[in-house]
């Protein structure tokens, strides 16, 4: 039986925690990791509801969107739900993960599966990443350039976009004089020497900086390896958060509402003017997404779906724009469809259930 680890560690796979913003708390909340996994619960929220679920259906690991330990907590009496959720968890042998804005910041994420609901097509990150890329550039004898480029490019590096094995190479004399401690793959100690190599450029994402260098380090022939890793300014358009996207055909906009609703399973809709331009380009952001208002209009959206929105957020739209502000449960509820997936496509040993708990807190009247 796989171990919840190994359930954590394909999340992480796809959404690494370093991609978390800094108020987050994503990760493994309560449990073992090295416990065997009887059956796995997908939620939103994890609260006293979905506790109980879990333990009447046999699942010791929780997966939750929202992280239910988010404020650090001073005792554990179970005076509120968070405390009460914790405790049961514990007294129950169940593991809580959370999987929160570093599922928010990655392509497959939160956002793409709201921008699939609705049908988008050309989909890129709203306001994509910087200082996440690394730059490595090594160098080796020449006859080595293949071997180590493999090691690296199996590593993860050398990806861009839809390309993966990118490099770039320049051929040069490296020189080095061996100590008489040294165990030189080429020449003799106190020799000066002087070798045909390869200069070798890679990227990667900062994330993978210890598999990339340790992979270098195994791969490369030389006793004490050249190697610089640079951090780029360049945005990365793999990570970052929100989503542009297009619809197909374009559509008035008060037909887009509709549309809207009919997709996401709405009752309602909180927007600005519907406007005369027909709907086309959209940008989209699941929970609490104003911070993306602007980046939704410089990048010409037609309509920017998002949540929590406040009064004086709307004004911002200025007609330029339709903001609609769809509901936080609402536009994020599909993650547990994204989970499922996740987990279903890689393992199919335990149960895999999504949670029938309604934890929306908001009712509409
Ligand atoms: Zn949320």
């Amino acid at each position: 039986m796989p171990k919840i680890k190994d359930i954590t560690y394909l999340l992480q796979k796809v959404a690494p925690l370093s991609y978390q913003e800094s108020y987050d708390n994503s990760g493994l909340q309560t449990g073992n990791p090295d416990e065997e996994v009887t059956g796995v619960l997908l939620t939103l929220d994890c609260t006293p509801a979905v506790i109980e679920e879990a333990i009447n259906h046999k699942c010791n690991l929780i997966i939750a969107h929202h992280p239910v330990i988010f404020k650090p907590l001073k005792k554990l009496t179970g005076s509120n739900d968070v405390e009460r959720v914790i405790i049961t968890a514990i007294q129950h042998q169940i593991a809580i993960y959370s999987c929160h804005t570093n599922l928010d910041n990655v392509l497959p994420g939160v956002n793409a599966r709201i921008a699939d609901k609705l049908g988008l097509i050309n989909k890129k990150i709203l306001s994509p990443k910087s200082n996440d890329l690394i730059k490595l550039v090594t160098f080796a004898p020449l006859e080595n350039t293949t071997a180590v480029l493999s090691a690296l490019y199996a590593a993860g590096a050398g990806q861009i976009g839809d390309y993966k094995n990118c490099s770039f190479r320049t051929a040069g004399m490296g020189s080095f004089t061996p100590s008489i401690h040294a165990k030189p793959y080429i020449g003799e100690a106190n020799k000066p020497e002087i070798v045909k190599e390869c200069r070798m450029e890679v990227i990667f994402p900062e994330n993978l900086k210890a598999q990339v260098v340790t992979a270098l380090l195994s791969a490369h022939p030389y006793e004490e390896v050249a190697y610089d890793l640079y951090r780029l300014e360049n945005t990365n358009q793999e990570v970052g958060a929100g989503m542009l996207g297009e619809l197909p055909k374009a559509m008035p906009a008060n037909e887009f509402i509709s549309y809207l609703k009919e997709k996401m399973e709405l009752n309602l809709v909180r927007h600005t003017n519907i406007l005369a331009k027909p709907i086309r380009r959209i940008a989209v952001c699941g929970g609490a997404g104003s911070f993306l208002i602007k980046d939704a209009m410089k990048q010409q959206a037609d309509v920017f779906i998002t949540a929590d929105l406040k009064y004086h957020d709307f004004f911002s739209a200025e007609d330029k724009i339709i903001l609609a502000d769809i509901g936080h449960y609402e536009s994020e509820v599909f993650t547990k469809e994204l989970f499922y997936d996740i987990i279903i496509n890689n393992f199919t040993n335990f149960t895999v259930l999504k949670s029938k708990v309604n934890t929306n807190p908001v009712r509409y009247t």
